[in-house]
């Protein structure tokens, strides 16, 4: 078997719904496609979980209506009936939170964000169907079980291989099978979400459950690019990478794929193809254990919204071997993302994403060290790099950290 993902881009129109019945009509054997909200719904329902928040009961039903018509166009334009595709339950969701304005926030969050997935998915399970493609819908929540951690629950393995593996093996299981991506369940049945952009890992995991022969992630890019086409006029595609360097560059920022893809993977040597869904024809880029040509242009990967905070021993100790695991503890229990961390004798400075926590770990810090930080900063990630572009990235930046090994250059830069 093999495992298909598209994102919220590949299926953010009717169009794109066809393309995706294109594809998996085109491929024979048995397939596990793994869907993200369409288009930008995700961030729209995290707007919705705000205005809920703020207590806003005219607004969220402004939204909801709002996103409901664009699902609602999508469905008819494929010839569907958006009623007769998505439970009344999943409808009623949000307007039964309208004013659960001391909801616990993570928990709410979950409940809410996780439509954009059950949505998308109806409707493409439904097209495929209504178009002759014969395919199960799963119920993710019942399948993929995590733990109670809103907005980045851990994943029971155990629990959620024997769950996939018996939806799997059911015998009235069609070719196809469609699924969310992204999201999970409680064993107490509480929706729950893997973090932003989590589809890509629902993909890996399914694979490595269900032994997959490879796993395609569909992209509206040709594959994985030496940098990102937005920022960089010249890009060119690497048409192989093994699994090391991939989670050096998801880790780095690139935000081709979720950095917790690989692993799953990797563990069962399953390749990893990213193509592009607009011309399935093209190979992309394969990710796999095998040695690869070594990729030899230089990779830039920009990682935005960061927060470098420097932290000194108030008592003047030696911040690396006295406080190292305290600085540690208080980033895992806030749950910060480090993307880089540099020292000196008596101070320490990592760089962050920027998240809702931040706070409370700049005041847990500031307890035992003089804190001092900066926001909005970029990470920029150059592998591959030589002097002379190091010279010229340099130029007309303001650099707050620089960071060189033999092969790669790191600038946290102010903007
Ligand atoms: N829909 C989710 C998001 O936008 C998950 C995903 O796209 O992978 O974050
Ligand atoms: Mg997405």
């Amino acid at each position: 078997m093999r495992v298909f993902k598209f994102g919220g881009a590949s299926v953010k129109d009717a169009e794109g719904v066809r393309n995706l019945l294109g594809i998996v009509s085109q491929t024979t054997g048995e397939l596990l496609v793994v869907v993200s909200a369409m288009g930008k719904t995700t961030n729209a329902l995290e707007r919705i979980v705000e205005t809920i928040g703020q207590g806003d009961k005219r607004g969220v039903e402004e939204q909801w209506k709002d996103l409901l018509a664009y699902h609602q166009q999508i469905a008819s334009s494929l010839g569907l009936q958006l009623k007769d595709v998505v439970a009344d339950d999943v409808l009623g969701t949000v307007m039964a939170h309208r004013n659960a304005k001391d909801a616990v926030y993570d928990d709410l969050y979950d409940t809410i964000v996780s439509i954009g997935e059950l949505m998308s998915t109806s409707i493409v399970a439904a097209f495929l169907n209504h178009e002759g493609v014969k395919a199960q819908l799963w119920n993710m929540p019942e399948l993929l079980i995590t733990d109670g951690s809103f907005r980045e629950a851990v994943v029971n393995m155990q629990a959620s291989a024997q769950q996939i593996q018996h939806a799997w093996h059911n015998p009235y299981r069609p070719r196809v099978v469609i699924a969310q991506g992204f999201i999970g369940g409680t064993d107490t049945g509480h929706r729950t979400t893997l973090g932003r952009e989590g589809s890509d890992y629902t993909a890996a995991l399914v694979a490595n459950f269900l032994d997959a022969e490879d796993v395609t992630i569909w992209k509206d890019v040709p594959g994985i690019l030496n940098a990102d086409p937005r920022l960089e006029p010249n890009t060119v595609l690497i048409p192989q990478l093994n699994y090391f360097e991939a989670v050096e560059l998801a880790y780095s920022g690139a935000q081709v794929i979720h950095p917790k893809t690989i692993r799953p993977l990797e563990n069962k040597h399953i390749p990893l193809y990213v193509r592009p869904f607009l011309h399935p024809e093209q190979q992309g880029t394969i990710i796999k254990s095998a040695p690869t040509e070594p990729v030899n242009v230089p990779v830039y990967i920009w990682r935005k919204e960061q927060v470098l905070i420097t932290m000194r021993a108030k008592d003047f100790s030696f911040v690396l071997e006295d406080s190292l695991s305290h600085i540690f503890d208080v980033v895992q229990r806030c749950r910060l993302k480090v993307s880089l961390i540099q020292s000196s004798a008596v101070t320490i400075s990592i760089c962050v994403d920027r998240s809702r926590s931040l706070q409370k770990a700049l005041q847990l810090l500031g307890e035992h060290y003089d804190v001092t930080y900066n926001e909005h900063l970029s990470l920029l990630t150059i592998r591959g790099t030589t002097p002379e572009l190091i010279e010229r990235e340099r130029q007309g930046r303001t650099i707050l950290l620089s960071q060189l090994t033999r092969r790669t250059a790191k600038f946290v830069i102010a903007g």
